[in-house]
């Protein structure tokens, strides 16, 4: 069997990654995929990214399936031309990709059905969002409406900050159209988990649970970005708090969605703050694998995720199950000197053999030059996944792996995990 994934990113080269491994997968095929995955067996990269170009491709080589990896192809209706054209695809149609494209229709979608969010107001108007930034008070959270890569949101400590963040948005078109509205949300506390399900439209497979880091620095300081590194399972997702993310925010949003004519396929993503007294609350929708979730989550999986996939096209979730080792998998995330403003290109990698022989190393922005050598080529250019009976020992792992890579200017967390370390001490 021939499969396609659209993507180039690490959670691209784990999803590909693990699709091989099935005894049913000929080729992976990886549009466009990074030197990674031209590297990697039974996986090749195709230059092509235009949905004609990959409608063609998959009839005349008669691709199986085809999975999607980012957020823009999907917002930018891959599934729905696939469909037409009469081509097996997993991820969700472009009307429900609205569910992380547009935080103002993800906001009015939850509020609708009583799925637990912070308050929120949309604006447009630049005078009347700082009337309520002053009403409200700081801190409070300025998100831009589109989609910004996971750099549309500034978390305001101070009204100053609020203020600055709303002319940058909607004055300073430092987002571009997506931060031609923004919502503003009451700033909520509580520590943060990545819950990731499959969905057939109908029925829902949960993924394993998760946690990423955002800030670029230790201890959750400086900037956000797309992921510094994740683990899994997240121990603050305690079978209390999975029972009410599953029934107050997963099942109502694919139930809900259904209910307004727009069915959900694909995987679904609720960044979740969990409350100290354990009450999840939504704080973002994403219509995709989290990346770095993906990395150590498909480390973890134990069921042939073609059969995963197969099942959820043929709307019968309901009857597989995903199996997961029972190890913990830490990813830490290797990212590109001055990242996440402008990183750099071009610096040379050394040591992802080494590393991979102690855990796995999952690439993203990264190409090969005409030496064969391994060069940097985006933000996020690593990530190295170690497993270990406890989370621990994945840590050491990961980090014993990640050691070995080297690159100019080359950036890392160094807590990537603690938090659940922290846990399991108490
Ligand atoms: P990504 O696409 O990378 O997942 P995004 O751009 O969709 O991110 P959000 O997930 O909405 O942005 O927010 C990014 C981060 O900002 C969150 O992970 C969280 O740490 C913080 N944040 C967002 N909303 C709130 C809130 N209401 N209260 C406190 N912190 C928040």
């Amino acid at each position: 069997m021939k499969l396609l994934v659209i993507g180039n990113g690490g959670r691209e080269h784990a999803l590909a990654w693990k699709l091989a491994q099935s005894p049913k997968v000929e080729t992976v095929f990886v549009a466009p995929g990074n030197a990674g995955t031209a590297a990697e067996p039974k996986l090749r990269n195709i230059a092509l990214t235009a949905h004609d170009d990959l409608i063609r491709f998959c009839r005349d080589e008669q691709v199986a399936f085809t999975l999607v990896g980012p957020e823009a192809p999907l917002a930018a209706g891959i599934v729905d031309d696939f469909r037409a054209a009469g081509l097996p695809i997993f991820g969700c149609t472009k009307a429900a990709a609205q569910l992380e494209s547009s935080k103002d229709f993800a906001k009015a979608f939850m509020q609708k059905h009583g799925i637990p969010t912070a308050q929120y107001r949309t604006f447009e108007q630049v005078d009347a969002a700082h009337d309520y930034v002053r009403q409200k008070g700081a801190p409070i959270v300025i998100k831009a409406d589109g989609l910004a890569a996971g750099k549309g949101v500034v978390v305001a400590m101070t009204l100053d900050e609020a203020h600055a963040a709303i002319d940058d948005m909607l004055l300073g078109n430092k987002m571009g159209s997506a931060g031609s509205r923004v919502v503003i949300e009451d700033y909520l506390t509580g520590e943060e988990a990545s819950f990731i399900v499959m969905v057939d439209g109908e029925h829902v497979l949960p993924m394993a649970t998760s946690q990423d880091h955002k800030r670029l620095l230790d201890g959750d300081q400086g900037p956000n970005t797309g992921g510094m590194g994740a683990y899994s399972p997240a121990p603050v997702v305690t079978p209390a708090v999975y029972e009410r993310a599953m029934n107050e925010i997963i099942l109502p949003t694919v139930r809900g969605m259904k209910a307004d004519g727009i069915e959900f396929t694909g995987f679904l993503y609720a960044g979740l703050m969990i409350d100290a007294s354990g009450a999840p609350f939504t704080i973002e929708f994403n219509c995709r694998f989290g990346d770095p979730e993906t990395q150590p989550i498909m480390s973890r999986l134990d069921s042939d995720l073609v059969d995963l996939v197969q099942a959820a096209l043929a709307r019968k979730l309901d009857t597989v199950q995903a199996k997961w080792k029972n190890e913990t998998a830490v990813g830490v995330v290797l990212a590109a000197h001055n990242y996440p403003e402008t990183p750099r290109k071009g610096d040379v990698i050394g040591g992802i053999e080494a590393a991979d022989q102690i855990g796995k190393v999952f690439h993203a922005g990264t190409a090969a030059n005409e030496q064969g050598e391994v060069l940097t080529n985006g933000g996020r250019v690593l990530c190295v996944v170690g497993l270990g009976a406890d989370v621990a020992k994945a840590k050491a792992k990961a980090y014993e792996a990640a050691g070995k890579i080297h690159f100019d200017g080359m950036q890392l967390r160094r807590d990537i995990a603690d938090k659940a370390i922290r846990r399991q001490a108490d």
